[in-house]
């Protein structure tokens, strides 16, 4: 039998692997499910995505600060956030095939869908990875591997209040790693068990939170474009009644169409106060703001956007790939935004000889300080533009005769194909508007 066609994703799996964007974790033991590893550009995307979040969220805005707080917390916070209660999901099992589901994934309840046999009842299964902390394996010693990066925040508000001069409203921005034993894990990095968030937390008076949350459901709009991506593929998705957290008094998911369907990219939520009145009550402390101005004390509410890095990787990666079908072969192309692809230009001589090299080396090292660049030398430079296409280098700079005598360069742009020359000294500037806007 034939084997059946690709689907897009497998071949953004297969380029992944093939150019060194993201590999199976401890691949060469058979691999590790649902972890993954991310290769040299997949670190450089990865960096370059983070960066973008940190400059939109923190950096550029006088009224959000940023935090790193540490994976493992004092077990209490778990208890106080409804974790250790409440962060499960439904699991069933298939009492024939025995494969293992989220009960709210399965299309026809009590049907297995791969095999059509009986499923067991639902039972609740607690989604946190548990260890030990100290050498003493007894329940006294149990830490939890954090589910979210939220809490970090919540439990460090008092400590950035005192020492930043921020008043409310104002957020709090962290990236950091999350773990979640997931029932199912799927598509490749979207639904993982190791994975990084990108989470900010809006502190503001109660009574104007929702004039915030709508704000917050904008710029968040704003972003997903900014970085690049296609806003037709992008949507809100108002949560029900039944799909709220405990937590929620309104939420909305930013969904992207990947092409296994729309899903969350992104969750914007008004937490309330809840967060914050748990914490006062579990750790005994206040957490209460006084308003200098209004002279009125009040805990207040969260309005917090939680990202996932994979998950907008994953993103950025399915918006950006495309084959096109040219006369004489297919050219496969990641159409990156510049200030996230990997590398920023590739650098070739035309020929290995007249000193095309040592132009184009020295080009290199005037570029590197600023931005990833590639020399290559090897193969015709048809196959080397195609090699960065394949990547999304948005970039190409030719060395060429021309450039011996008037030391100037073609630069080929990823998404036109077409080259315009301009003078060695205009590189760094033209790059830098390209990448930064
Ligand atoms: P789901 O219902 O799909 O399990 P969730 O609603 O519990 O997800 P949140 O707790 O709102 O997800 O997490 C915020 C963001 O963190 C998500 O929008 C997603 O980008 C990311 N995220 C959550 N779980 C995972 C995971 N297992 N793997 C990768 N990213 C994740």
């Amino acid at each position: 039998m034939a084997n059946p066609t690709p689907t897009t994703l497998d071949k953004i799996i297969s380029l992944c692997r093939r150019r060194g964007f993201i590999f199976q974790s401890s691949e060469i033991y058979g691999g590790l499910n649902a972890c993954y590893d991310y290769g040299p550009l997949g670190v450089e995307l990865k960096r370059n995505v983070k960066d973008f979040w940190w400059n939109w969220m923190v950096r550029r805005r006088r009224d959000v600060v940023g935090l790193d707080a540490a994976i493992l917390m004092a077990p209490r916070v778990w208890e106080a956030s409804g974790h250790v209660a409440g962060f499960t999901d439904p699991m069933v099992d298939c009492k024939v095939c025995k494969r293992r589901f989220r009960a709210d994934m399965v299309p026809e309840p009590g049907k297995c869908p791969e095999c059509g046999g009986q499923m067991t009842d639902i039972r609740q299964f607690n989604l946190m990875f548990k260890t030990f902390m100290g050498a003493v394996e007894d329940s006294a010693s149990v830490v939890y591997l954090r589910p979210e990066t939220a809490q970090g925040i919540y439990v460090n508000y008092r400590n950035v209040l005192d020492s930043s001069r921020q008043k409310v409203p104002f957020g709090i921005g962290q990236i950091g790693k999350a773990f979640r034993n997931e029932i199912t894990t799927e598509n490749f990095i979207f639904r993982t068990r190791e994975f990084e968030q990108m989470e900010m937390q809006f502190f503001v008076k109660p009574g104007t939170d929702m004039e915030w949350f709508e704000s917050w459901k904008e710029d968040r709009k704003n972003y997903y474009s900014a970085l690049g991506i296609n806003p037709a593929k992008t949507r809100f998705h108002q949560h029900g009644e039944d799909e709220l957290a405990h937590y929620a008094a309104a939420a909305f998911d930013i969904q992207y169409e990947f092409p296994f369907g729309w899903k969350e990219l992104e969750g914007i939520h008004n937490r309330t106060d809840f967060d914050l009145k748990r914490h006062q009550e579990y750790a005994g402390v206040d957490l209460s703001y006084f308003d200098e101005v209004t002279r009125e004390r009040y805990v207040p509410y969260i309005i917090e956007t939680s990202a996932g890095v994979d998950r907008t990787m994953l993103c950025i990666l399915c918006d950006a790939f495309e084959e096109q079908e040219l006369e004489k072969d297919t050219r496969t192309v990641l159409h990156f935004h510049p200030a996230i692809a990997p590398v920023k230009a590739g650098i070739f001589p035309l020929v290995k000889k007249e000193g095309m090299p040592e132009i184009a080396h020295q080009i290199e090292a005037m570029l590197q300080p600023y931005y990833a660049v590639f020399y290559d030398e090897s193969g015709a430079v048809g196959r080397r533009y195609r090699r960065q296409d394949e990547v999304g280098t948005p970039f190409c700079i030719t060395v060429d005769t021309e450039t011996l005598e008037n030391e100037t360069v073609t630069v080929r742009d990823r998404d036109t194909m077409q080259q315009e020359r301009m003078k060695i000294a205009e590189l760094t500037a033209f790059l830098h508007k390209k990448i930064n806007g």
